[in-house]
């Protein structure tokens, strides 16, 4: 049995009287790939904020591996620990070159532009190629970054997390605004990153839900609480997410 690399407990935010987050529970184990759901509103990219430290809790418990505090620790400390988070909208470098971007991120204890004019290590050469390959920017790797496509754009992003060598990766909505196909390569990418990585992955578009979740669960959160979590197939069928979804197309 692998050991929970997070584990959230009773955790509470309020913000001007508002129930952000309310006695949130939630584990996550080592190589985990979990899929977050729940309507707009429901706390989700809170709940980021409150793992990644951009927030603080009121109350409760964030625990990351066995014994480490994460309400202790600043964002950057929390980073620094291996917690990589993707925002939603892409923020490359877009007069750097794909390459470069990624040398940018690097794990490394020196200044961001610095690297830039520091020689790699074939340790560092060779994660850069295994990265490339896995983003499929291999053959773009000189483009600036700034022409590639929005997808293209959002995996770079993905491959400059992976750069850090995070232990748990934080991704919020990845699909928005890719094409289906875009969406599809996304969810390859992302579950190919699994077992390596720990991931928590929050996302609406339910027929990427469906994909990125075949073998992994699915929570719902709702009014800041785990309304329910399980299997794709019967988190769909569950009445009570059916009603919170009531009258939307689609989980969003
Ligand atoms: P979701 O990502 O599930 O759509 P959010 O976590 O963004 O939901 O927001 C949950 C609730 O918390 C919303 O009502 C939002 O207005 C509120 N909230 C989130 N962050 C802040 C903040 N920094 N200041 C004030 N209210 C916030
Ligand atoms: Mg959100």
């Amino acid at each position: 049995m692998s050991h929970p690399i997070l584990s959230v407990e009773g955790v509470n935010k309020t913000y001007d009287g508002f129930k952000a987050i309310t006695e949130l529970n939630f584990y996550l184990f080592e190589g985990e790939l979990r899929t977050v759901i729940g309507p707009n509103g429901a706390g989700k990219s809170t709940f980021f904020d409150l793992i990644s430290g951009r927030a603080k809790p009121d109350t409760g418990k964030l625990e990351f591996g066995q014994n480490t505090d994460l309400t202790k620790l600043n964002e950057y400390q929390i980073n620094r620990l291996g917690v990589g988070r993707k925002f939603q909208a892409p923020s490359v470098y877009a007069e750097h070159t794909v390459y470069d971007n990624l040398v940018l991120s690097l794990n490394r204890p020196r200044g961001v532009f610095a690297s830039l004019f520091q020689k790699l290590d074939s340790y560092h050469r060779d994660k850069l190629d295994e990265f490339l390959k896995l983003i499929r920017l291999d053959a773009k790797r000189h483009w600036k970054a700034g022409l590639l496509a929005h997808g293209e754009k959002q995996w770079l992003e993905i491959g400059m997390l992976l750069a850090q060598e995070p232990r748990l990766l934080l991704v919020d909505e990845p699909a928005a605004g890719m094409t289906d196909e875009e969406t599809h390569r996304t969810g390859e990418l992302l579950l190919s990153l699994a077992g390596k990585h720990s991931l928590i992955v929050i996302e609406h578009d339910m027929t990427f839900v469906k994909q990125i979740a075949q073998n992994g669960k699915v929570t719902v959160l709702h009014q800041g609480s785990v309304l329910c979590e399980g299997k794709f197939d019967d988190i769909q069928a569950n009445p009570k997410v059916r009603e919170v979804y009531l009258g939307r197309g689609k989980a969003n």
